[in-house]
């Protein structure tokens, strides 16, 4: 595979690049976010650190995701369960905690490959759903031509449901993308953003509620008002 290794330290990167070969890799080697986001769409894996010199690993991680379903591990020194949850929140299929051994790499990326490819986030701009369409870029939402005013924070929940329609996001999830806290559990907040979703557009089921998992963009015919 073509493995993309991004990693600031040159030592460790060094020590990872001879091992990945060995096991018949091409690696690219990413030091910086920059560098990693320009090389991410080329290669068949990622490896992602999460301390990187110039922007948030998870960050890295947020922005690959909306144009990339490529597999990608998070390495990681931190190991606070919080950093970890939004790692794989934020769209990573694994993830190491450093110092960590080979074997145990190779085995984690057979078994995220086992496991398959995640579906592509949506490329387009626009999702219509029903008479409700939703433009992604101009951050805008109108049903039936009628434009809806939305607060940041109700468009952003749209937003991210909409960017992969069919996908459940859960609470964590969204409560982290949203509000960048997983663990604002107790927070009546979505719920009460989701209502104003709802009764806004006019449309209860743009937003399906499945008890006990989450949420997704609603996939059954939109009833009206
Ligand atoms: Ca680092």
């Amino acid at each position: 595979m073509r493995v993309l290794l991004v990693e600031d330290d040159d030592r460790l990167a060094s020590a990872l690049t001879t091992a990945l070969a060995r096991h018949g890799h091409q690696v690219a080697r990413a030091g910086l976010a920059v560098d990693a986001l320009r090389l991410a769409g080329g290669v068949d894996f990622v490896l992602l650190d999460l301390g990187l010199p110039d922007m948030d690993g998870l960050e890295v991680l947020r922005r690959l995701r909306r144009v990339s379903a490529v597999p990608v591990i998070v390495v990681t020194a931190r190991t606070e369960e919080r950093e970890v949850l939004r790692g794989l929140r934020s769209g990573a299929d694994d993830y190491l905690v450093k110092p960590f051994r080979t074997v145990e790499l190779m085995a984690r990326m057979e078994a995220v490959m086992r496991r398959g490819t995640r579906p592509m986030p949506t490329r387009d701009h626009v999702v219509s759903v029903g008479d409700v369409r939703i433009d992604l870029e101009a951050r805008q939402v109108t049903v039936s031509g009628e434009q809806v005013t939305l607060t940041r924070r109700e468009f952003d929940v749209l937003a991210l449901l909409a960017r992969e329609p069919g996908v459940v996001r859960s609470r964590e999830e969204i409560l982290d993308e949203v509000w960048g806290d997983p663990l604002l559990s107790a927070s009546r907040s979505l719920d009460v953003h989701v209502a104003g979703l709802r009764s806004k557009t006019g449309r209860p089921h743009l937003v399906e509620t499945l008890r006990g998992t989450g949420y997704r963009l609603g996939s059954t015919p939109l009833a009206g008002a």
